[in-house]
C-alpha cells in the first residue's frame, strides 16, 4: 500500500511562545519509498517540525496542515499518529526504566491491531542485522546504553514496527562511522520495500549511507532551498552560510545551553561513547 505525508503551510512555536513561530510555513510531500532530506544550522527549526509532526507536547500549531493519506494528523494524539502509521526516531532517545524492548514493541504491534506473536525472534534478527549485541536487548529501554546503542536501538523498533513514514531526527548525531552505517542501511533497505523518510540531519554524511531523493534546505523556519542529492554536497562544500547567506544560516543565539540540546561529547568528537 503507498502512502503519502503532506506538509502545508505548516507554522509551529512553543506553546505559550506568545505566537512566535518557529515553523514559518513549511511545505513538504512525502510518498512511500521516498528519501526526503531536511537540512539545516542549528536552531533553524528542525527538531520542532519532527515534534509537531508527532505530536510532542509543548508545541502550538500556529497555522497549516500535516495529512497522512488524507487523515487530519494534527487531529490525532501522538498515540493515535503512530498507530497511523508515523514514526519518529528521536535526536536524543530517552531512556525508559522498567520497560523492555520486547514489551514496548509487543504493545506497539497489538495496539496497532497487529499480532505480536514472534515479536522475539523480530528483534533478534533485526538485531543481528544492525550488529547490536544480543545481551543489550534484555536491558530497560535505553537505559546504559552508548549514544550508538541507543540509535541502533530506536532503528531495530522501527524495522520492527515497519511505520508508513518515518521520520528520524538527527539519526546521526551521537553515532560513530560503523554504527551510522548500520542504522542508516537499514532504513535504506526499509525504503526499497515502501517506507517513506523524512531525514532530518546536519551534516550530510548520514546521507551517504541513506540516498536522499530530495534535499530540502531549511533555514529560520522555512524551507529556503529544494534540490536533488547534489543539493547536499553544494553544502557540505560551500556551507549554510555560502548556500543561503549569513542572514539565514546564523545560528539563533537562544538555541544555545537549552536543556537537551547541548551537544555531548559523542557528538563533539564523533565517539560512541
Ligand atoms: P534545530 O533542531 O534545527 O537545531 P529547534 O527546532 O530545536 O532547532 O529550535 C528552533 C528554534 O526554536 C530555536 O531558536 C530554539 O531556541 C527555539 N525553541 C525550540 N524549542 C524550544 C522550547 N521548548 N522553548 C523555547 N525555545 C525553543
Ligand atoms: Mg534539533
Amino acid at each position: 500500500m503507498s502512502h503519502v505525508l503532506e506538509i502545508e503551510g505548516l507554522r509551529a512555536g512553543v506553546a505559550g511562545g506568545g505566537g512566535r513561530e518557529i515553523l514559518r510555513g513549511v511545505d513538504l510531500t512525502v510518498r512511500s519509498g521516498e528519501v526526503h532530506a531536511v537540512m539545516g544550522p542549528n536552531g533553524s527549526g528542525k527538531s520542532t517540525l519532527a515534534h509537531v509532526v508527532m505530536g510532542r507536547p509543548g508545541y502550538e500549531v500556529l497555522g497549516g496542515s500535516v495529512r497522512l493519506d488524507g487523515e487530519d494528523v494534527l487531529a490525532m494524539t501522538p498515540y493515535e499518529r503512530a498507530q497511523a502509521g508515523l514514526f519518529l526516531t528521536l535526536q536524543y532517545p530517552t531512556e525508559v526504566p522498567g520497560v523492555s524492548l520486547q514489551e514496548l514493541l509487543s504493545y506497539a504491534l497489538a495496539a496497532a491491531g497487529r499480532d505480536p506473536e514472534g515479536v522475539d525472534l523480530r528483534i533478534e534478527a533485526e538485531a543481528a542485522r544492525l550488529d547490536l549485541d544480543a545481551r543489550l536487548l534484555g536491558r530497560a529501554l535505553n537505559v546504559d546504553l552508548s549514544g550508538g546503542e541507543k540509535k541502533k536501538n530506536e532503528t531495530l523498533q522501527l524495522a520492527v514496527l515497519n511505520p508508513a513514514i518515518a521520520v528520524l531526527d538527527e539519526l546521526d548525531s551521537g553515532l560513530d562511522v560503523d554504527a551510522l552505517r548500520s542504522c542508516a542501511r537499514r532504513i535504506e533497505a526499509a525504503t526499497e520495500t515502501g517506507l517513506g523518510v523524512l531525514a532530518i540531519t546536519h551534516y550530510s554524511r548520514l546521507l551517504h549511507e541513506l540516498r536522499a531523493d530530495h534535499v530540502h534546505v531549511l533555514a529560520k523556519g522555512m524551507i529556503v532551498r529544494s534540490g536533488g542529492p547534489e543539493l547536499a554536497e553544494t553544502l557540505e562544500q560551500d556551507g549554510y552560510v555560502g548556500l543561503v547567506g549569513p542572514e539565514l544560516a546564523n545560528e539563533d543565539e537562544s538555541v544555545k545551553g537549552r536543556p537537551g540540546e547541548t551537544e555531548t561529547f559523542a557528538d563533539l568528537f564523533g565517539g560512541d561513547l
